[in-house]
């Protein structure tokens, strides 16, 4: 295959898996605080409100998008959770999952 046609498949696999991970991402529901795995990891949409009595874990500055198992990019307002599969989270949000960034 000459370097332009691998060129031109090569740009057609990449623009199709981008779609797909799009597409999944809007399919993606938003993680609730009421969802049951959630709420036994404390996870709160807004990392500030979370009840520091029964996660003290807890730190202030701690948030989903300095999260190691977080999927969004840097800036994004929400993203993808390795620790909740299909579903969406929000970069300010918190659990007691939490793993610094590396
Ligand atoms: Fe947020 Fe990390 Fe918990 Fe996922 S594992 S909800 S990214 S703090």
């Amino acid at each position: 295959m000459n370097n332009r046609r691998k060129f031109i498949v090569q740009l057609g696999l990449g623009s199709a898996a981008a779609v797909l991970a799009s597409r999944a991402m809007a399919d993606a529901a938003p993680l609730t605080e009421a969802d049951p795995q959630a709420s036994a990891m404390g996870f709160k949409l807004d990392g500030t409100k979370v009840d520091k009595t029964k996660f003290p874990k807890y730190a202030a500055g701690q948030q989903c998008s300095g999260c190691a198992l977080y999927q969004g990019k840097a800036g994004d307002k929400s993203g993808p959770c390795s620790v909740f599969a299909g579903k969406i989270v929000p970069a300010t949000g918190w659990c007691n999952v939490w793993a610094k960034k590396a």
